[in-house]
């Protein structure tokens, strides 16, 4: 897995506000969103594209347009919808598959609740969204999913990640032989005693949401 972290200073300066424990909810959303945009241009450097011409008012012109069949996006519930519409902004034309996921509090391990994803994903680009790679349980279950289905190139992309989850997903993609990348705002410390990533930012989906018990 080829992991990306990115240091641009406007994505560090909007991940410090996001840390912050006095932002408040809508300004989480909003900082999420615009961050997530900045990390779609990054996650996106490899989107396929095929060659295109377009007549301009002078001449024409030799371009690219993005390659059938368009990636597949798949938010990761519940905060994974948190980051839709900043990749969307960059992809308005991408399908969108979703997957619930809630982590078993003793476990720690993902359960899958819900799931909407074409059959077939021979040959796609899917980018994978969850703010925080934690374990590493839920990213690689929706990964395995998707490969299962076909797809061929896989990005996801966080907010935080941590060493042990990043360590995680390395060892449970050892048989999976298509590109995997991950790009991500931040990589932390470490996860502690009850799988929060630290400093992390706490709980994406409250901060973003509100608590739901
Ligand atoms: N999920 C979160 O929302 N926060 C963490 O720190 C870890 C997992």
């Amino acid at each position: 897995m080829q992991v990306h972290v990115a240091d641009h200073p406007l994505i560090s300066h909007k991940l410090t506000k996001l840390r912050d424990e006095r932002t408040d909810s809508p300004t989480f959303r909003r900082l999420a969103d615009e961050l997530v945009t900045l990390l779609a241009y990054e996650a996106t450097r490899d989107v396929r594209v095929s060659p295109v011409d377009v007549k301009t008012p002078v001449a024409v012109a030799k371009g690219v347009q993005l390659t059938d069949p368009r990636p597949l996006v798949v938010p990761i519930l519940r905060a994974g919808l948190g980051m839709l519409e900043g990749m969307q902004r960059l992809l308005p034309t991408a399908e969108v598959g979703f997957l619930g996921m809630v982590r078993n509090e003793e476990t720690l391990e993902a359960v899958t609740y819900a799931e909407r994803l074409p059959e077939d994903l021979t040959g796609r680009q899917c980018y994978v969204l969850d703010p925080m790679l934690a374990t590493g349980g839920s990213l690689a279950t929706a990964i395995d999913f998707l490969v299962k289905r076909g797809a061929n190139h896989i990005t996801a992309i966080t907010l935080l990640a941590a060493p042990e989850g990043v360590a995680r997903m390395e060892k449970e993609l050892e048989g999976i032989d298509i590109p995997v990348n991950l790009v991500t705002a931040g990589l932390d410390e470490k996860l502690n005693e009850l799988g929060y990533i630290v400093p992390g930012l706490g709980d994406a989906g409250d901060r973003l949401y509100g608590v739901v018990d």
